[in-house]
């Protein structure tokens, strides 16, 4: 893929962006922190293009940005007044809130979490690019996993050229370190990850509560992280594994199997054996497994390659 690098300030380059967006397309984007890898957050398989540009061994979960305050409600359940408190005083800025999220945000944007974590930014670039869409965008740092966030269009391009279709240079970012995030717990600000709104300005509005680490808060550490309630193995092909008789076991197969009527129910990750559409439905899939009440789930593992990695890492996880 050819990786065009226009100015972002140009009325063509944000419709270009909008465009692709809505079409389920990854950008690179400047924002007020770093240079974010932006997809339309309510499309599942738009978001699984995130982590296979940055090559994410796992689905960390994302941060989304809001097209207008008043988003909020349609994102994430109304919470303490110290929300909107702080959006009033911080947004559009710099400043991140994990919140309880609604069913219209894909699980793949969460990593299965119930909690989202809601941002708006400050870069009018940005700003007009969401608000065009008129959707949430999900925008992780645009940069490999493992990597630097990227303050400038070239880093983008070195980390991400010709794995994404287009990166609007707004020039140097405005704070170069990523966003404050913070969480509220029973009345206090818990701050998750520093950032360029500091404990001293948060503090006019709660008490605070400093995590002991200032590490960033891991995705696999993270203690509500999705996991079924059934018990759940990991197999190499589905037709491999002899199902317990009597035993109500659930199936979920990568593109189907001819072993399915061999299982109590099953589900199907990607029919055209897609990874990227796997990955999209993963999350979904193992829910409706789960919801019905096996006494067993069977998971197969995918190819390891691409976003499978990723899909796998999940899979292991969940099978704890
Ligand atoms: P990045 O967008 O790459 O700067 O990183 C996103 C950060 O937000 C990661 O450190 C995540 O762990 C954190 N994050 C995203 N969603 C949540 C959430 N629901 N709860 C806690 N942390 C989150
Ligand atoms: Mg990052």
């Amino acid at each position: 893929m050819q990786t065009e690098i226009v100015a972002a300030e140009l009325e063509s380059s944000v419709s270009r962006a909008v465009e692709l967006l809505d079409a389920g397309q990854v950008v690179a984007l400047p924002t007020e922190t770093v240079y974010g890898l932006a997809a339309d957050a309510l499309n599942p398989e738009a978001v699984a293009r995130i982590f296979e540009a940055k090559e994410r061994p796992r689905f960390d979960p994302l941060i989304i940005h809001l097209p207008e305050q008043k988003a909020l409600d349609q994102v994430s359940e109304p919470e303490t007044n110290i929300v909107p408190q702080l959006t009033q005083a911080f947004w559009p800025g710099p400043l991140t809130i994990v919140l309880r999220k609604r069913e219209a945000i894909p699980d793949i944007v969460t990593g299965g979490l119930e909690t989202v974590a809601v941002r708006m930014s400050a870069n009018p670039i940005f700003a007009k690019i969401v608000g065009n869409l008129g959707r949430p965008i999900a925008a992780p740092s645009a940069n490999r996993f493992g990597q630097i966030s990227p303050t400038r269009a070239s880093h983008v391009l070195d980390e991400l050229g010709g794995r994404i279709p287009l990166i609007l240079d707004g020039g140097p970012t405005q704070h170069g370190i990523e966003s404050t995030i913070v969480r509220i717990v029973n009345g206090s600000i818990e701050i998750l990850r520093r950032g360029p709104i500091t404990a001293e300005r948060l503090a006019d509005f709660a008490p605070i509560i400093k995590r002991k680490s200032t590490a960033i808060l891991a995705p696999g550490q993270l203690p509500s992280h999705y996991a079924p309630r059934a018990k759940l193995v990991l197999v190499d092909a589905l037709e491999s594994f002899s199902a317990l008789s009597g035993k109500r076991v659930g199936a979920l197969s990568f593109r189907g199997s001819t072993a399915s009527d061999r299982y109590w129910t099953t589900a199907r990750l990607s029919e055209r054996g897609d990874l990227r559409e796997a990955a999209a439905n993963l999350f979904q899939r193992l829910r409706e497994l789960d919801r019905q009440n096996p006494d067993l789930i069977v998971a197969e593992l995918v190819p390891e390659e691409g976003i499978g990695v990723a899909i796998n890492e999940r899979l292991r996880r969940a099978a704890g």
